[in-house]
């Protein structure tokens, strides 16, 4: 059978993209239309994903600054504006896309011929010191919630710190937050969560927690993932690895500044106000980074090895595909949306069966979203 026939079959979701921040915000910038990643380094648009993914979970990023009430004020209007932006988004192309609140709306979705988009929170920041502003970005759609970004904040210690941990693990404003997720059916993400953090939340949730976008650490020892005890106790709980393409945490590299120049830059903006001004320029600063410091030159074999390995560790039920792309995501075969079917391809060749495409693709994300929704029930 034809590996083409087998990846139209399959439900498939990535459960993290940056689309929202990177594009869509962008005036002007289409979702409808085809682009270039050479011309404009965009990953995602309605075009690219046709035939080649069913779900994306889309991310609401936001910057971890002043943890401040101005601080608080700007970073949840900022984020409301791109929960704003995607529905617009979503509305206009109705036809070929639909929001997704439930699990069982991306299927349907796919039935109906239409993409299904998911909304995230990627930092717990705009939530400012109230959990129960959960319920707000809830009720705007927000169907996981990342914890933390690169730098601590009120919920947990993040795994990028330069300063180390600030909790040892979560605050407690973290483990009210748990709470509410677990309330309103809402996935714990513990991406880009401290160790610490993520050994809380797997002993305090009630419902299994999700990793939307990291990987392996005994592939790759890198913060960003994690190892197999950890893998092993996230598996034993119910839950899912989603794993990342983000060349710096998919292979070694060696040390070249990159880390301290990210941490500088990090730092410098932990007592700033987001207004839309500085917010503006955020993107040209990281583009500054990345040229500065390339790429490791990472490819889809190697990422492939993060899923073998978490597969043998912590079994076929428990990792799936969260490429970061549009934030940072992609190597070589895999770069853009449409590159999805190179990725069955090189898991058909390692020996995946359907049933392990079946669970890995999207089978062990919707358990998990099912597993959150009766949890609230
Ligand atoms: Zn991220």
């Amino acid at each position: 059978m034809p590996a083409s026939a087998l990846h139209e079959r399959l439900f498939k979701i990535d459960t993290h993209i940056d689309t929202p921040t990177a594009s869509l915000m962008k005036p002007g910038w289409e979702f409808a239309a085809r682009h270039d990643f050479a011309a404009d380094h965009s990953q995602c648009d309605l075009p690219r994903m046709a035939g080649s993914i069913d779900a994306l979970v889309f991310a609401v990023f936001t910057t971890q600054a002043a943890r401040t009430p101005s601080g608080f004020t700007r970073a949840c209007d900022g984020a409301m504006q791109v929960f704003d932006r995607t529905h617009e988004v979503i509305r206009q192309n109705a036809a070929s896309c639909g929001l997704a609140l439930t699990a069982a709306d991306g299927p349907r979705l796919k039935a109906e011929g239409r993409r299904a988009l998911y909304l995230s929170l990627e930092n717990g920041y705009p939530l400012g010191l109230d959990a129960g502003n959960v319920a707000k970005f809830h009720a705007r759609g927000m169907r996981l919630l990342g914890f933390t970004h690169m730098l601590n904040n009120d919920l947990a210690d993040s795994s990028t710190d330069p300063r180390g941990a600030e909790w040892g693990g979560l605050g407690p404003l973290g483990r009210e937050v748990v709470a509410e997720c677990n309330r309103l059916g809402v996935v714990p993400d513990a991406s880009h969560a401290s160790d610490d953090a993520l050994r809380d939340l797997l002993e305090l949730s009630r419902a299994p927690v999700m990793l939307s976008h990291s990987g392996c650490r005994a592939v790759c020892d890198h913060p960003r993932n994690i190892g197999d005890g950890l893998l092993r106790d996230l598996a034993a709980r119910g839950g899912v690895l989603q794993m990342n393409a983000l060349p710096v945490a998919v292979v070694p590299a060696p040390e070249d500044g990159r880390t301290a120049a990210l941490a500088a830059f990090l730092l410098r903006l932990k007592d700033a106000v987001l207004t839309p001004e500085l917010r503006a320029t955020l993107g040209a600063e990281w583009d500054r980074i990345d040229k500065a410091y390339p790429n490791p030159a990472a490819t889809l074999d190697d990422f492939v090895a993060h899923l073998v390995h978490g597969a043998e560790v912590a079994g076929i039920d428990h990792v799936g595909i969260g490429c970061d792309f549009d934030g940072g995501g992609g190597v070589a075969g895999l770069n853009e949306v449409s590159d999805y079917p190179n990725l069955t391809r090189a898991l058909l060749d390692r020996g995946f069966t359907e049933a392990d495409l079946a669970k890995l693709w999207g089978g062990n994300t919707l358990r998990v979203m099912r597993a959150c929704e009766q949890a609230a029930k």
